[in-house]
């Protein structure tokens, strides 16, 4: 996987969501609404997940707003745990998963011009057992707003696992969206891009140009290596009342602010041996942003 850093690049940043229903599955909006309420609340982008159907969005996007059609497919799952959810960002054709396996089922997303997504791992009860079996998905949902319901948004250990023993993948934060207020707006990625364009937004996707969030903004993140060969992870954001700085297994590094201060920037010095590093930022309110890896 080649990925480059977002806060590097040339272009904007885009804020959208990768997963929603609408009452074309179990979501409570038509497919128009489920759009138009992302339009107005602010968000350049919105990809249409129903379970287990395409739906046509190309009615959807409009100037300075981008409709992508996508689905959350249900592999079978040959590995003990349950069924998977995967999500198809931009694929356009129905995939029928009966007889598939979940790695054939991401092989024909990506060959549909698409990219697999693991769905919210903690409320699946999905692990290692699950997931090292499979290939080719990009990212994983770290936070999935929905599944706050049963207290089960959070998968960031699930990330760390797949980080530490199966290889580079980026993290998403996503909503989920079912319905109209509890599981909408609440968990976004931050995609830096040239333009507004599905082939756009798909390639800042494929090389991790994005980070995800809950509100705290990531301003900037360098990495920088020494003439001796030392890395350095720096980080600008906003107010924040945390940085942590994660890697795996027992690496890594929390940073918290002096009590009545808050911290908008933080430093670390990679341990040699690290597989990765990737950047939490927690604000005064609880919520957090997560930066995509840094793989070496
Ligand atoms: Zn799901
Ligand atoms: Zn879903």
């Amino acid at each position: 996987m080649s990925n480059v850093n977002p806060f590097k690049q040339p272009g904007q940043w885009y804020r959208g969501n990768t997963h929603s229903h609408s009452t074309e599955s179990d979501g409570r909006l038509p497919i128009a609404d489920r759009f138009a309420a992302y339009r107005e609340a602010g968000y350049d982008f919105l990809v249409l997940t129903d379970h287990r159907k395409v739906n046509d969005t190309s009615n959807y996007s409009e100037d300075g707003f981008l409709a992508i059609s996508g689905s959350e497919v249900h592999p079978n799952n040959p590995y003990g745990g349950d069924t998977y959810h995967i999500v198809a960002i931009n694929i356009h054709e129905r995939i029928n998963c009966a007889e598939l396996h979940p790695n054939a089922v991401i092989a024909e997303i990506k060959r549909q011009g698409g990219e697999a997504v693991l769905c919210h791992p903690y409320w699946c009860g999905h692990t290692l057992l699950d997931y090292l079996p499979l290939r080719d998905y990009f990212a994983l949902e770290v936070y999935n707003d929905t599944c706050m319901g049963i207290g089960k948004g959070f998968s960031e250990s699930a990330w760390d696992d797949l980080l530490d023993r199966g290889g580079p993948v980026f993290g998403i934060a996503a909503d989920d969206a079912h319905g109209t207020e509890h599981d909408c707006f609440h968990g976004w990625v931050m995609v830096k891009a040239p333009e507004l364009t599905t082939d756009a937004i798909m390639d800042a996707f494929r090389t991790g140009a994005f980070y995800s969030t809950l509100g705290p903004e990531i301003t900037d993140l360098t990495l920088v290596e020494d003439a001796d060969q030392k890395k350095r992870v720096t980080v600008q954001c906003s107010p924040a009342q945390s940085i942590v700085f994660k890697g795996q297994r027992s690496r890594g590094r929390r940073i918290v602010a002096p009590e009545g201060e808050l911290l908008t920037e933080a430093e670390y010095e990679v341990p040699s041996g690290t597989k990765y590093t990737r950047v939490e930022i927690t604000d005064e309110a609880g919520k957090k942003a997560w930066s995509n890896p840094f793989f070496f």
